[in-house]
């Protein structure tokens, strides 16, 4: 969600963190904030409002030294206000910490801390780490064993790193994303590789429960009884460093027009994982896909794509839903996870109950280095590089095309997975923006938008649904063509708009009778089919491809449509408001 960040080193940290920072933007966040450690003193700025406004206000980037921390914020325990933006010193200003994740306990250990004279400015959890580190090492005057005890104490989930007044820097990692960046002129602490790429490609990723200590003899790191742990450098992937917008206005609109090239990359690194994943599919008892949010409607279409093609049922399960029905999972069953970061608490949460049951977890994932990967018998990456525009496209049609590789083996090849077929059709959607670009201009001041498909275009209809929401704060819905007259038939009038994703298949007929059903309550209807019908407000066409493939290709139009009515309402498509891209809360 948002973003810790440490630099310990001989160059000037502050422009270090704030650069670091802006890279990491995509996660999401409200506030940001970066304190340094100069002469005896530990200088902290912070305040509301996205990087470049707060540093242009306050100039984060000239505090003095050559240590220090910064944090973007995703609020859980307070308002978003200046105060509440990290970093957040202890009551003395000896130690300030940055923190991304929740305390649990912070109630019970923040009176505790009070009682022993310790105080508190913010209404965050997180505040109460500093004056409980603080207290530690009051009594230890020792930064490993204030750590120790300080994280012996901690509940939740949390990354957090901690600047001493010595110079020290210390960070802590449990159940949230923390990565140590190994340069030639200093170490770097972060929750993503984006946060250092610029200055190096070597880094260490710690595990849970693990702690690091970066001070002049370098980089020690610890598990939280204090033993030593060694790891490997790894090589962080150089395509990290082309997170670059290029000559496009936004990420999204760059990563919706990668699609011809990724859709065809997704899975081709992991062919043997496949193969694995299907053999492992073909012979167990039962069979569970799960995702959040995108990645869930990627697994809902897995489930019509298996059973259809291949014969094998397989039970969709919204990661979050998982915790409150652990009993869903049969013994000894698969567990296919779906995750872009491989770091959403969420669906962390449902491997971990899976794996009670000893269920055989397989990954998708786009980030391989990421803890659901780490978790994972089999692990399949998405291959569709960083994506950074918070409303996933690319890596729903990177998940979609490897689901369709598992069906196509499943089913011993009887879907025609034609790369260069596909290609060319979602090449052909891109081709020409102008019709979508006028309907968006029409969505503008609509309130509430429908999104009709059958079958296995119904997810595609709930994923088109949460495009809309995310991009264009429109509300929008995804129906199943069948269930219009079972309520939602009540909704149409002449202020609705209706998509009806109507692709000449088995499904065309019955969903065009849908769509005269609605024209004839006065709402608008945007057909996207590969044939014209005048029942259409608004056609979109997209090719003629076999029937098995058209989801791949129907989503398209919606990305941009989505995208292009966040320009009209002059949102900002990269960074929807409350939303982050990488959920790392519960
Ligand atoms: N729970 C902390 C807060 O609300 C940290 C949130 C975050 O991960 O940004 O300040």
């Amino acid at each position: 969600m948002c973003s810790i960040i440490g630099y310990y080193g001989d160059s000037a940290a502050a422009p270090i963190l704030v650069k670091g920072l802006k890279r990491m933007e995509y996660r999401g966040y409200d506030s940001v904030g970066v304190a340094t450690k100069s002469d005896n003193d530990i200088v902290v700025k912070k305040g509301v409002g996205k990087v470049e406004v707060v540093n242009n206000a306050l100039h984060l980037d000239n505090l003095p030294g050559h240590v220090g921390i910064g944090h973007t914020r995703w609020a859980t325990h307070g308002n978003v206000t200046d105060v509440n933006a990290h970093p957040h010193p202890s009551s003395s200003g000896k130690i300030a910490i940055v923190h991304n994740g929740i305390i649990e306990n912070y109630e019970e250990l923040k009176s505790d801390l009070e009682k022993r004279g310790y105080s508190f400015k913010s209404q965050t959890d997180s505040e109460v780490i500093a004056n409980l580190l603080q207290y530690n090492y009051d009594q230890t005057h020792d930064v490993k064993q204030s750590m120790i005890k300080t994280v012996s104490k901690l509940k939740g989930h949390y990354a957090f790193v901690a600047m001493f007044e010595s110079g020290i820097l210390s960070a802590a990692r449990f159940h949230e994303p923390l990565i140590i960046g190994i340069g030639k002129k200093g170490f770097f602490l972060s929750s993503d590789v984006l946060g250092f790429i610029e200055k190096t490609d070597d880094a260490i990723y710690l595990d849970n429960g693990e702690l690091v200590i970066l001070d002049r003899i370098g980089v020690q790191i610890f598990d939280f009884e204090g033993n030593a742990v060694k790891h490997q450098v790894t090589k962080v992937s150089k395509e990290f460093a082309d997170a670059y917008k290029g000559d496009y206005a936004h990420f999204t609109i760059k990563e919706i027009s990668e699609q011809p090239e990724t859709i065809i990359q997704a899975g081709e690194k992991s062919s043997d994982a496949i193969n694995t994943a299907t053999e492992f599919i073909r012979h167990a008892r039962s069979i569970y896909i799960t995702g959040s949010g995108t990645s869930y409607n990627a697994a809902l279409v897995a489930k019509y794509l298996w059973q259809k093609y291949a014969k094998i049922k397989v039970e969709p399960i919204i990661s979050s839903e998982l915790s409150f029905t652990p009993e869903t999972i049969e013994p000894n069953s698969i567990l296919i996870a779906i995750s872009q970061s491989g770091e959403s608490a969420d669906v962390l949460e449902a491997v971990k109950i899976a794996k009670k049951a000893n269920a055989k977890i397989l990954s998708i994932v786009n980030i391989l280095t990421s803890s659901l990967a780490q978790e994972s018998a089999v692990v399949i990456g998405m291959g569709c590089g960083p994506e950074i525009g918070v409303a996933a496209t690319k890596s729903f049609t990177a998940q979609l095309s490897i689901i369709y590789k598992i069906a196509k083996k499943l089913c011993d090849g009887c879907i025609n997975m034609d790369g260069e077929k596909i290609s060319s059709s979602v090449a052909k959607v891109l081709a020409d923006h102008s019709k979508i670009k006028e309907i968006a201009k029409e969505l503008k001041d609509v309130q509430d938008i429908y999104i009709l498909g059958r079958a296995v275009h119904y997810p595609i209809a709930t994923e088109s649904a949460l495009k809309l929401k995310e991009l264009s704060y429109i509300h929008a819905e995804g129906i199943p063509g069948g269930e219009l007259k079972h309520g939602p038939l009540a909704l149409m009038d002449s202020s609705v708009y209706v998509v009806i994703i109507n692709p000449n298949d088995f499904t065309y007929n019955d969903t065009l009778t849908s769509a005269r059903e609605i024209k004839a309550r006065g709402a608008k209807i945007i057909g996207i089919s590969d044939k014209p019908s005048d029942i259409y407000d608004h056609w979109i066409q997209i090719p003629t491809i076999d029937d098995s493939l058209y989801p791949l290709i129907e989503i398209i139009p919606i990305q941009l449509l989505s995208y292009y009515s966040a320009i009209e309402k002059n949102t900002d498509p990269d960074y929807p408001r409350n939303l982050a891209k990488s959920v790392t809360v519960k």
